[in-house]
């Protein structure tokens, strides 16, 4: 509800702006990321790693060296596994992972629900002009499933099917702010993982951590959040 770091009755926002010499006003858009932010979608991680972990025994390839990973990741290293011992099978284990993983994605979006004010801030971001972009390593079916009118809502919305590569790898901020011909100067990411942020800063975002979600205040503050909200459809106080 309000800002962690207020100074003198100034927001954050504003002191950062002032710091880089542009005035608040002149910020054209906001990307926001999915789950943990604009809204819960109860995915079950234990289980998409079980889930993909389990499908490397189809392969000949254990999977010990990628347990730590995250599940996108983990996908990701385990084509590369299979791709030395099984050559020629590690397209079809990717495909089959995805499905899979998407799956209990969709399944948990079912129960899933938009954080309370997230439609109305985005209409009032679209009412003061600013463009609203999702970035999100979600797929796009589990998000279509909890917010059905997304596309209508927002002005670009990049799920992991949408970039070649997902955060935290910069491109898919670029992707988002690509498509809403915006330069990062003008832009701020706001999320609930510090690699939301850590990813913003890399792109040269300003970048607002919110506590909905996966992380406390003192983790986004590490990562180096320029501000710290309570949620994200707060943000508008900011502006
Ligand atoms: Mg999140």
């Amino acid at each position: 509800m309000r800002p962690l770091a207020p100074i003198n009755g100034i927001s954050a926002l504003t002191k950062l702006f002032s710091a880089r010499k542009i005035i608040p006003n002149l910020l054209k858009a906001v990307l926001f990321d999915f789950d943990g932010t604009l809204a819960s979608l109860n995915v079950d991680f234990i289980r998409m790693r079980g889930a993909v972990l389990d499908l490397m025994g189809d392969y000949c390839t254990p999977s010990d060296a990628i347990g730590d990973l995250y599940v996108l990741e983990m996908i990701e290293a385990g084509r590369k596994l299979i791709s030395e011992r099984c050559p020629r099978r590690e397209g079809e284990f990717f495909a089959r992972a995805h499905e899979v993983i998407s799956a209990i994605e969709t399944e948990g979006a079912r129960e899933g629900t938009l954080l309370p004010g997230t439609e109305e801030m985005l209409r009032e971001l679209r009412r003061r002009h600013i463009k609203t972009g999702v970035v999100t390593r979600n797929c796009r079916a589990a998000v279509v499933q909890l917010f059905p009118d997304i596309d209508s809502r927002c002005d670009a919305v990049i799920t992991r099917e949408g970039a070649a590569r997902v955060k935290p790898h910069p491109d898919h901020l670029l992707t988002a702010l690509g498509s809403l011909d915006t330069d990062p100067t003008f832009a701020a990411m706001v999320g609930d993982h510090p690699m939301d942020i850590t990813v913003g800063k890399e792109v040269g975002v300003y970048t607002v951590g919110v506590l909905t979600g996966y992380s406390e205040a003192g983790a986004l503050r590490q990562a180096g959040a320029d501000l710290i909200i309570e949620r994200a459809s707060d943000i508008t106080r900011y502006l």
